[in-house]
């Protein structure tokens, strides 16, 4: 199996890269913030829960986004393997998707993750704030605490995967195209 994780702070680019890499080596996508979305579109009771979390821009808890992973993992079966985006955010998130794979007899392939400076995240955040309508996008004081909250609590699985050998930094800066054909590279190169 091919299991990315692809990684970066909220604005950098892995919604869109995500969806070119799941046409060119037939992935599923796991995106946790896309699956929080429609559990509040839907209104359930852990939508409700975590709205307040997501508005304040804060981290919704490891075991809520742990058992809606392992739920999306099991509900795909025999597929070609996954992109995880937005997941793993903090160490224990990715301890326990280790241990979850182990359990699978599968594991992470690698980490790839995307740079991009802070000035350039929030002037993206905000566009796609306006074209979106993405309350968490549209408020300057919130997309700080977003990237406050990846830089203490999500940036430090860098050293996590570096440990594994898997860590994989990509500029997330140029055209869609240069990026992701940056991100092919290091895919076709590390699973030779
Ligand atoms: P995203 O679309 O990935 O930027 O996620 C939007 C929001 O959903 C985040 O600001 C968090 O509140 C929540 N969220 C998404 N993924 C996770 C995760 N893996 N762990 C905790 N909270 C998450």
């Amino acid at each position: 199996m091919l299991n990315l994780v692809l990684f970066g702070p909220p604005g950098a680019g892995k919604g869109t890269q995500s969806e070119k890499l799941i046409n060119a080596y037939q992935l599923v996508h796991l995106s946790t913030g896309d699956i929080l979305r429609g559990e509040v579109a839907a209104q359930t009771p852990l939508g409700i829960e975590a709205k307040k979390l997501m508005d304040q821009g804060m981290l919704v808890p490891d075991d809520v986004v742990v058992g809606m992973i392992e739920t999306k993992i099991d509900s795909n079966p025999g597929v070609n393997g996954f992109i995880f985006d937005g997941f793993p955010r903090t160490t224990a998130q990715a301890e326990a998707l280790d241990k979850m794979l182990a359990r699978k007899g599968s594991s992470i392939s690698m980490m790839l993750a995307l740079e991009v400076a802070d000035e350039e995240l929030i002037k993206r955040l905000l566009n796609r704030g306006l074209e979106s309508g993405r309350a968490d996008d549209q408020n300057e004081s919130i997309i700080a605490k977003r990237i406050n909250e990846y830089n203490t609590k999500t940036a430090p699985l860098k050293d996590y995967y570096s440990r594994q050998g898997k860590f994989h930094s990509i500029r997330g800066t140029g055209t869609i195209d240069d990026i992701f054909s940056s991100l092919s590279k290091v895919i076709t190169s590390s699973v030779k």
